[in-house]
């Protein structure tokens, strides 16, 4: 059987629309985007609280929910080059671990696992993806994540290239050669 096409439940203006904003119209956007994210859960779960909003996330990631400040971060580097992947699919990738995280044992659950999924897919209607593929280059000198047994290793465009093309690196702790695991959580 197939799947039912999911239908995003957030509306997002076009791509062309979005490019004409400056920063500070953007940021306004998206807190507008954020607010809709929030009044859609509240349908769900109406005591959740309303996050803040930081724009204050530096390097690969390009959103993080922040359950000690009590709100959502947003990577602005990335936001201005990914206009529209931010309204429609970062804001509610956030909101939907803000949820999660409020749900009773919420704070216990995966950060991806079967809640999260379920909210991207029957509240959201998005593919739950935890991956992107945004350009990092101007937000992060090294956003491949390579691992061993022991850690996380992460290689600049140009060592990433030479990994690619056969060099094979080491981690000094556990001597393992390094497997390149992809780009950073969304
Ligand atoms: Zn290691
Ligand atoms: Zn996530």
């Amino acid at each position: 059987m197939n799947q039912p096409a999911l239908i995003p439940a957030l509306s997002t203006p076009s791509a062309a629309e979005l490019e004409r904003l400056d920063d500070a119209a953007l940021h306004l956007r998206l807190h507008q985007q954020v607010e809709a994210a929030w009044q859609l859960c509240l349908g769900y779960h109406p005591a959740l609280p309303r996050p803040a909003v930081w724009f204050d996330l530096r390097g690969k990631g390009a959103g993080q929910a922040h359950y000690v400040r009590r709100g959502l971060r947003f990577n602005p580097v990335l936001l201005r080059e990914n206009r529209h992947a931010f309204l429609a699919e970062v804001v509610p990738h956030e909101m939907a671990h803000w949820l999660v995280h409020h749900l009773e044992g919420g704070p216990w659950m995966q950060p991806h696992g079967h809640e999260w999924k379920t909210v991207m897919v029957r509240l959201f209607g998005l593919k739950p993806r935890t991956t992107h593929s945004f350009d990092v280059s101007r937000s992060s000198p090294a956003p491949y994540c390579y691992r061993c047994e022991c850690d996380r290793h992460y290689f600049s465009a140009r060592r990433h290239g030479l990994a690619r093309k056969g060099t094979k690196y080491r981690c000094r702790q556990c001597a393992q050669t390094l497997v390149y695991e992809g780009r950073v959580d969304i």
